[in-house]
């Protein structure tokens, strides 16, 4: 049995910040978006000299993604063929394996994978005992940054929806949702937490995730100055080692009006959204 604190949450909630502030754990190590290196051919990375991992080597020299993704080229039945998915928790369970085999017993793998889908196969394998922290952000700064990636995009079509402030924070709502009910049906142990509370009440929501962890609380974790991570795949703040250092909070959205008048037309997700994300205020 493997142990695996997986965090979820729909993308740009500060999966990233959070996955560093507990990768400043001695004890924990970050690997960023697990499913999304195992979702492509292992070639794919070993043979890219520009697919840096966060640790600074190119994915053939780091010392954990190497080892396992070679594993996975050296085992045929482990092929992709037809489907993205097919075989993905035979392949994330020889990661987790390198990884111990390499870090030692007493290190735990951090996944940040976001998706529906990825929390399912992390919950539903018998083969990982795994922490869930589940993640939300201000439903307003999601679908500001959300609109704002739409718009530079030139999208046709039905896909010209998502560049709607509205139908971004529909889509928050039942995203959130589908998660939450999940966790709760399935009477899953996960904890709850949000991206402004990390950041306004830092060393309290740390301390949290700690308890619930069955972790010391360790006081560099919030300076973000020891952060132990692997990141093939994920934010590019991975790289950015002067913006990697501070928990500073990602504030674009309050200078954005565009939230203003949906939002106040849909009173249950204004709700929903300070029920879920301002707990420690
Ligand atoms: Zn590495």
């Amino acid at each position: 049995m493997q142990n695996l604190i997986a965090i979820n949450s729909l993308s740009h909630s500060g999966s990233t910040v959070l996955s560093m502030v507990l990768a400043g754990h001695n004890q924990l190590i970050s690997l960023g978006e697990i499913f999304q290196v195992l979702r492509e051919k292992p070639e794919k990375w070993l043979d890219d000299p520009d697919a840096l991992c966060s640790c600074g080597a190119t994915a053939d020299k780091c010392n954990i993604w190497g080892p396992a993704l070679k594993k996975i080229a050296a085992t045929p039945a482990l092929a992709i063929t037809k489907n993205k998915y097919d075989n993905l928790n035979e392949k994330y369970q020889i990661v987790l394996e390198t990884f111990n085999e390499v870090v030692g017993n007493d290190k735990t793998a951090i996944d940040t994978s976001k998706g529906f889908r990825h929390l399912k196969l992390i919950a539903e394998d018998k083969n990982i005992d795994s922490n869930i922290v589940f993640l939300m952000r201000d439903a307003r700064a999601y679908a500001t940054s959300q609109t704002r990636i739409a718009r530079s995009q030139n999208r046709k079509g039905l896909r010209k929806l998502k560049q709607l402030t509205f139908f971004q924070l529909i889509k928050w709502y039942f995203g959130n949702k589908q998660r939450i009910n999940y966790i709760s049906d399935q009477k899953i142990n996960a904890h709850h937490t949000s991206y402004e509370d990390l950041c306004f009440h830092s060393e309290a929501t740390v301390k949290d995730i700690c308890q619930f962890l069955d972790l010391d609380y360790q006081e560099q974790m919030i300076r973000l100055t020891d952060t132990n991570h692997h990141i093939l795949f994920g934010n590019p703040m991975r790289l950015n080692k002067k913006k990697q250092m501070s928990l500073s909070y990602d504030s674009r959205w309050l200078a954005n009006n565009d939230w203003n008048w949906p939002f106040a037309y849909l009173p249950k997700i204004k709700h929903f959204n300070k029920k879920h994300i301002y707990k420690q205020t």
